[in-house]
């Protein structure tokens, strides 16, 4: 491959697909991968909003392997930084991550590699950065580039808020302010402007990904209990099995005990399932990822805690038992469901606990009364995409200010949506939530 004039680095590099190829052994960039890598390779700021799947981690960890210098990598997801570091390392790439959770032997060893300006990659989590002894490190190795992952978390607009991750924009400034580049699955256009404003980022290159998903089929309905939802959805696994032998399914659940209980209702309908939660040891989390990876398992059972960094492309159905707190959360989660471009249903059964659950949740921490506004709002939005009376894809769509597409399928324009009556348990859940301290009101619940 000759390589493009305008893509040969100051130190006579090679061009970005002959590094991909080298390093990856990909052909060819993904859609929205090129623009990005080229925006980093020029040192401009980047935002991006690119779904689960799109090839996110190229984007960054392509242009900072062909430089010279360190790319810092801010993210929340311990585990996945492990994975991504080990990835690396396994090819003889000089990357090392830094969090709560590293030993002390390997945190010495990577503050070593920092201050010898040995690394290209370094993960740190958030909290790293209001070490003094980390910033002071970086002031003076002098980061390339920052990167942030899972930037949704800046906003408090954001589903997962942490004000750790506020510090981003002041710690870059601390280090000689190199370029930002912020990288999310999901964001709304409120978010995404709060996350540029925060982290002050300069004319960035906006990347944002269309949140629609033609081959997915969206359907929704509230059923009276979490032993109606497993029931139910056992018998839409069952289905989905049946009809796409070899296929697999994720089945959400909102505790880790429903999640075991699914699991094991599915077992007596001879599913081959288990189930995954963040309360069993990491490696019996990794054992029923890898089985289900391999098609050994045809489900999962899970709470939230699984399916990051998941790439299964044979899941048709991503059932959830409950509803999620936020329709950022449940996009992302159901948007594992038909990664191989071919048909695929995500199903959402929402039960009566589900609104006074993320009610009590929104009160947790202290984090005044906007975050929980903010929570709240979210979650208005999510019942209101359970109780929509129109196409549940432009509802999507809508949300993240996109223009509502043509629907190519969902329950409300196949005409098999319904309604149950449930007004008595409506008026339940609101004596309920009666209890919320202020900032909660009644208007809001609507
Ligand atoms: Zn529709």
């Amino acid at each position: 491959m000759s390589p493009n004039r305008v893509d040969v680095q100051r130190d006579g590099s090679e061009a970005p697909e002959a590094a991909l190829h080298r390093l990856y052994g990909y052909s060819r960039f993904r859609r929205l991968q090129r623009p990005i890598v080229s925006a980093m390779l020029a040192d401009r700021d980047v935002i991006a909003v690119l779904p689960t799947g799109a090839g996110k981690s190229i984007c960054f960890q392509l242009p900072a392997l062909m430089r010279e210098d360190l790319t810092l990598v801010v993210s929340p997801l311990i585990s996945l930084m492990q994975d991504q570091v080990a990835g690396l390392r396994h090819r003889g790439l000089a990357a090392a991550e830094l969090s709560s959770a590293t030993p002390v032997a390997d945190r010495s060893r990577a503050e070593d590699a920092l201050a010898a300006r040995e690394l290209r990659l370094l993960y740190a989590s958030p909290e790293m950065l209001a070490s003094p002894r980390f910033r002071s490190l970086c002031a003076s190795s002098r980061p390339g580039r920052i990167v942030v992952d899972e930037a949704h978390c800046i906003s408090e607009w954001g589903h997962d808020f942490r004000p750790s991750y506020r510090r981003i924009g002041e710690f870059a400034r601390a280090v000689g302010r190199p370029p930002l580049a912020a990288f999310t699955a999901t964001a709304t256009p409120a978010t995404r402007s709060d996350v540029e404003a925060c982290l002050g980022l300069r004319r960035p290159l906006r990347v944002v990904a269309s949140v629609d998903r033609p081959n997915l089929h969206w359907s929704a309905a509230r059923v009276r209990g979490l032993r109606e939802a497993i029931d139910r959805a056992g018998a839409e696994v069952l289905t989905s099995l049946r009809s796409r032998p070899g296929s697999g399914a994720i089945l959400y659940a909102p505790t880790r005990r429903t999640a075991a209980q699914a699991a094991e209702a599915l077992c007596r309908l001879g599913v081959r399932a288990s189930y995954y939660h963040a309360g069993m040891d990491p490696d019996g989390r990794r054992h029923v990822q890898d089985r289900f990876l391999a098609g050994d398992l045809a489900v999962v059972c899970a709470t939230s805690a699984f399916g990051m960094g998941i790439d299964h492309p044979r899941i048709r159905l991503v059932c959830h038992c409950g509803m999620p707190g936020a329709l950022e959360s449940y996009v992302q989660e159901a948007g594992r469901a038909g990664r191989d471009g071919e048909r695929a249903a995500a199903l959402l059964l929402a039960t009566p606990r589900d609104r006074r659950i993320h009610a009590l949740l929104a009160r947790g921490g202290d984090r005044g009364s906007s975050h929980l506004r903010r929570a709240r709002a979210r979650l208005r939005a999510m019942i209101g995409y359970v109780d929509t009376s129109g196409c549940r894809r432009s509802y999507i769509s809508s949300y993240f200010g996109e223009r509502p597409p043509a629907c190519s399928g969902c329950d409300r324009c196949d005409g098999a949506g319904q309604r149950l009556p449930w007004t008595r348990r409506l008026r339940f859940d609101r004596r309920r939530e009666g209890r919320l301290p202020a900032g909660s009101t009644e208007t809001e619940e609507t």
